[in-house]
């Protein structure tokens, strides 16, 4: 049994106790994401506001388990000031960091994105249950991303 010390990293829970980025946007001009997870119950709304191809800011809204809520602060600090490419890099290189990428792209474009503090949530794996969790966020950001190019 992998230790619950993996799950709840310091920065984790440092990031459920003074979640960043916590509110609503105004939309338009931002856009917003709905996302449920309800093997845990987790609920997330992303939303992004968007400066010609920049992130110019990002706000989490919803409830849920603390490793959804960590994932959702955690993503919102790494994503404000991408752009949208960078960001889309980052999401893949972070869900193939919890083993749920597609394996289909033979140029892994997202590799070579350094994670950082994101790292903190690898222990995460050790837990399957908990992957759709702390994936929850960034599929969330993903889908307000797509609408926002449509
Ligand atoms: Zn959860």
């Amino acid at each position: 049994m992998p230790g619950l010390e993996d799950l709840y990293r310091e920065i984790i829970l440092d990031h459920y106790k003074n979640p960043r980025n916590r509110g609503q946007l105004e939309v338009p001009p931002a856009v917003r994401a709905d996302g449920h997870n309800p093997l845990c119950g987790d609920e997330i709304t992303v939303y992004v506001e968007l400066d010609g191809d920049r992130v110019a800011r990002v706000a989490i809204d919803g409830q849920g388990c603390s490793i959804s809520q960590s994932s959702a602060s955690m993503m919102s600090q790494a994503m404000t000031g991408r752009t949208t490419d960078e960001a889309r890099a980052l999401l893949h290189r972070f869900k193939h960091m919890m083993s749920i990428a597609d394996h289909d792209h033979s140029d892994e474009p997202g590799e070579e994105v350094p994670l950082g503090d994101l790292e903190a949530l690898q222990g995460v794996v050790k837990f399957p249950v908990r992957i759709k969790c702390a994936v929850l966020a960034w599929n969330t950001l993903a889908q307000a991303l797509d609408s926002a190019a449509s």
